[in-house]
């Protein structure tokens, strides 16, 4: 039983649209389901991923209306980083960005910034034989595009805490004293810790909720029992529609969740109009008439492209 890498990344926004101008228009992701947050159906889950809503691209939103800016801390992630395939790629990266981002650094092998909210994301060259994941925007040429996430780091000031849970309940392989690879037999991308700053971190805007790994439809299960067994405390089998979940803490603090890859974002609209329109779950489609005039208008990013 292995996990599949990374599955999706769920961060916090409190400015919906901003949010969805920046990825889908600047980082050229795409906007593959426009669906409310189930545990308060009045605010999005926005979801990004490439153009077949692939897990190991999935960066998801929870909008919290004017909530404050947090601060990543011990026991948080803390940066997002992307796979791109060239210096070529991260010097295009650089120029287009230039106007759009702030803390903008290039480095050999590596592009770093921060998007609207404060939130450290990075791009980084990666050789790899996992297929690119890419979604199409007419400003970004494919070989230039995002490819899907290479890694996620997060601060622990004792990573040897987490070492035993991660390799051996998760099956993470030892990558170096503070990364750990984690692949399956499709697909792989890394776990990193680094050293946590002094001050008390702080969920809010611009901060990553949790961080999901993708487990194969049939291992769910399994994986729950496994977690449980070794003391973690996982929660009961959720279904969240699209996949199906389970959360638990890591010993270093950080919020994981193992997600099913399937069924998918094509569950309940065409692939080629993902995102398209508000997607309410089964269980809420009965709130839609009351939802929609409260839910903040956002940007159709497809669709402004498609006027002009
Ligand atoms: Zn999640």
């Amino acid at each position: 039983m292995r996990l599949e890498g990374l599955h999706h990344i769920t961060a916090i926004t409190a400015d919906a649209p901003r949010n969805v101008d920046f990825y889908a228009r600047v980082l050229g992701l795409r906007l593959v389901k426009k669906t409310v947050n189930q545990d308060d159906p009045t605010v999005y889950h926005l979801f990004y991923a490439d153009e077949r809503g692939s897990a190991g691209t999935d960066l998801t939103f929870f909008e919290y209306p004017g909530a404050r800016r947090g601060r990543a801390g011990a026991g948080m992630v803390y940066r997002i980083v992307w796979r791109v395939a060239s210096e070529e790629a991260l010097d295009f990266w650089a120029g287009r960005l230039a106007d759009e981002v702030s803390g903008l650094e290039r480095e050999p092998g590596r592009l770093r910034f921060e998007d609207p909210e404060g939130m450290s994301l990075e791009l980084a060259m990666v050789e790899t034989a996992d297929e690119p994941l890419v979604a199409q925007h007419p400003e970004i040429p494919a070989e230039l595009a995002l490819q899907g996430f290479d890694h996620v780091r997060a601060y622990s000031g004792r990573p040897e805490q987490s070492r035993r849970f991660l390799e051996e309940t998760l099956g993470f392989e030892a990558a170096g004293e503070t990364a750990w690879e984690v692949r399956g037999g499709q697909r792989g991308s890394f776990y990193v810790y680094g050293p946590p700053p002094a001050e008390v971190g702080m969920g809010g805007a611009g901060t990553v909720h949790h961080v999901a790994w993708a487990s194969p439809m049939e291992d769910h299960a399994a994986w729950r029992e496994r977690v449980a067994a070794s003391g973690a405390r996982p929660t009961e089998v959720i279904d969240r529609f699209y996949f199906r979940s389970v959360y638990f803490r890591e010993p270093s603090g950080v919020l994981f969740e193992l997600a099913t890859i399937g069924p998918g974002f094509a569950t309940d609209e065409p692939m080629e109009h993902l995102g398209e329109s508000l997607s309410l779950p089964p269980a809420f489609e009965h709130l839609r008439d009351q939802l929609e005039p409260v839910l903040t208008p956002l940007p159709d990013p497809r669709g402004a492209r498609a006027e002009r």
